[in-house]
């Protein structure tokens, strides 16, 4: 099953830019994954291809205009759809190995017989249209994207990204095409294309077959809610630095144990936030009661 990404972009020629390499840049020639980067600009309505007006109410900087968007949108859906409907290229690779923005046409307008597509009952319902892919928004004024989300977008079709320039997006797309708005974290970037770029890294290793047996266990920071232990590597002394002896014992169990402990001691010194919520999450779960959410 190929997962479709697209993003909606004043600068497309920033696509694949890194994901076009090492693991990512195999898994699309594979078929893995595909990306078509949409140019924003393509939706604007008069000749000079206007895509932000001032901002109401007056300060700094330009806004990316809702109807430009909402067209923009509305095309990469569209598309989407035609590649995740039956019989249109959902469950094949055709779609992996063409050029960027090159995307396959109906499977019949090929002549080839149409395929039924792969789907696995335990992944829910089929989606049925291009509706169901999520769009997401990058903007600092988003959801921080988490693992949990990560994994779940990568389960799915797909996904419709919209990156973001100047002072952001005019608030009212959101709720008109149901965008979901996620932040890469509390920084500023000067685009919504690194973020972009950070999103679908994040979806793409975990694709069947992308990493193999490294993003397949359980043991990787925030699987289980945890930062991960540290890792050593030969050789054992290095500018008289030792690796934990413990490593070397050939002890599973210890080793096991030792780790286990490094991930709880360096997430409740590091990241005190993960580890409340850790520590919530087995109260609860051992007690077996309802706990008050406050926030
Ligand atoms: N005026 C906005 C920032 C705009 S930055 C504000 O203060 O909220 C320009 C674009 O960069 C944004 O529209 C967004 O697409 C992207 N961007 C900047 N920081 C980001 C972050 N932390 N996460 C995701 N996207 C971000």
């Amino acid at each position: 099953m190929t997962f479709h990404a697209a993003v909606l972009t004043l600068y497309p020629e920033m696509f694949p830019g890194p994901l076009g390499v090492s693991l990512a840049g195999r898994a699309r020639d594979e078929g893995t994954w595909d990306l078509e980067a949409i140019q924003i600009r393509d939706f604007a309505a008069d000749k000079h291809r206007t895509v932000d007006d001032t901002p109401a109410g007056g300060g700094a900087g330009m806004v990316l205009r809702a109807d430009v968007l909402a067209r923009a949108i509305d095309h990469a859906r569209g598309r989407m759809g035609e590649k995740i409907l039956p019989g249109t290229g959902r469950g094949t690779s055709e779609a992996g190995g063409g050029a960027l923005g090159v995307l396959p046409g109906l499977a019949g307008e090929r002549g080839e017989e149409p395929r039924a597509p792969l789907h696995h009952p335990a992944d829910g319902p089929p989606p049925r249209s291009g509706e169901d892919v999520p769009v997401i928004a990058m903007t600092p004024r988003g959801k921080p994207l988490t693992q949990d989300r990560v994994r779940e977008l990568a389960a799915g079709p797909g996904v419709i990204v919209l990156c973001g320039r100047f002072e952001g997006f005019d608030e009212r797309i959101f709720e008109a095409r149901g965008v979901e708005e996620v932040s890469v974290g509390d920084i500023v970037l000067s685009g919504g294309e690194p973020a972009a770029l950070m999103l679908l890294d994040a979806c793409i290793r975990l694709l069947p077959g992308v990493m193999g047996a490294a993003s397949s266990g359980t043991e990787e920071s925030f699987e289980n809610g945890l930062l991960e232990y540290p890792h050593y590597t030969r050789p054992a002394e290095w500018e008289g630095r030792t690796i934990p002896e413990v490593l070397r014992s050939g002890d599973h169990a210890k080793i096991a144990a030792w780790r286990k402990a490094q991930s709880e001691v360096d997430t409740r010194l590091r990241r005190p936030d993960l580890w409340e919520r850790h520590i919530g999450a087995r109260v609860q779960s051992a007690s077996g009661a309802q706990r008050e959410t406050k926030d």
